[in-house]
């Protein structure tokens, strides 16, 4: 008999910055969720958008993992280098008609309709032609009404229609750099990723991504989607939000306090204990069944881990 193919995991950080207990969040849950199942574990630096990319943060967050004693398997891949793979599945869906070069400037489209994240609905004015061929091209990619829908372990089923609630989507922007939609489909699917866990913000440009490997006909892995941290504003945690950046002398307190936002009940004497055993008792305990299944979770800064679920959308 064929043997089913192995778990395999991956955290996909952008180096932008040191890990903070949000990216923590998903570094986590994704490790445990993989490791739990006897599975590998993959870090893929996705520093796609050069523009945005730190120095030096990379190298901040393979320092945290190894202190957080989250090792993972094999060489780390950075999307910097993987342009010719992403060159590749352009030209194929641009082969297949299914994108097009568009030249519409952020001020063309500013009275188009709003999707949930506030970016404009395409509707598709350059697919029969570009507005101006003297202007750098994006390319987009065709959507259709057909609605997607896919099971999320944490967050249930989900449905979008990509024409109506996102429009034909950039691909490669028109400075040539490609974009993480088209990018993370391309590594998950190179790395043979079974299953993508991450925070609840991308839960959203999920079916775009399955809509992406569908096209491509690459393997759509499972996915599950993580609550995201929120202050109490419901914007998400991060460092200008206060996030308490994790000590990486004693990252200890910040993973004991991660497990318990993933709905995990460790001990509070476990606290305290070196980060090693905090992971060893996670791995011992984890089930993805107790991670609330909300999209996001507030705390009040003072409250010292009571995280309440929020219900309410995200901003
Ligand atoms: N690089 C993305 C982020 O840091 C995560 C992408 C993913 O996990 O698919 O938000
Ligand atoms: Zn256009």
């Amino acid at each position: 008999m064929a043997k089913s193919p192995a778990v395999r995991g991956r955290f996909a950080p952008s180096p932008t910055g040191p890990l903070h207990f949000g990216s923590l969040i998903a570094a986590l849950g994704s490790f445990l969720e993989a490791r739990c199942q006897g599975g590998e574990w993959l870090v893929r630096i996705e520093d796609v958008d050069r523009p945005r990319t730190v120095p030096g943060a990379a190298d901040a967050i393979f320092r945290v993992l190894e202190r957080c004693g989250l090792t993972w398997d094999g060489p780390v891949l950075y999307q910097s280098r993987r342009t010719e793979a992403y060159q590749a599945a352009l030209d194929r869906l641009l082969h297949l008609g299914l994108a097009y070069p568009c030249t519409c400037t952020r001020r063309e489209l500013a009275t188009q309709p709003r999707a949930h994240d506030g970016s404009p609905i395409y509707l598709g004015h350059c697919r029969s032609g570009v507005r101006d061929p003297d202007r750098p091209q994006a390319i987009r990619l065709r959507v259709d009404d057909a609605p997607l829908t896919f099971h999320d372990a944490i967050q249930g089923d989900y449905r979008q229609c990509l024409e109506t609630e996102v429009g034909d989507f950039v691909i490669r922007r028109a400075d040539g750099c490609f974009v993480y939609q088209l990018a993370v489909v391309v590594d998950d699917a190179d790395q043979g990723i079974t299953q993508v866990v991450r925070g609840s913000d991308l839960l959203d440009s999920t079916a775009r991504q399955i809509y992406v490997q569908r096209l491509l006909g690459v393997a759509t892995p499972e996915y599950a989607h993580l609550p995201i941290a929120v202050d109490r504003y419901g914007d998400k945690l991060s460092k200008q939000t206060g996030a308490k950046s994790l000590d990486e002398n004693d990252p200890g307190p910040t993973l004991w306090s991660a497990l318990r936002f993933l709905g995990q009940s460790p001990l509070p004497e476990l606290a305290h204990a070196p980060a090693v055993e905090i992971v060893a008792w996670a791995l011992a305990h984890w089930g993805v069944a107790s991670v609330p299944t909300v999209r996001s979770r507030r705390c009040c800064g003072a409250c010292n881990g009571q995280w309440r679920n929020r219900r309410l959308p995200m901003r």
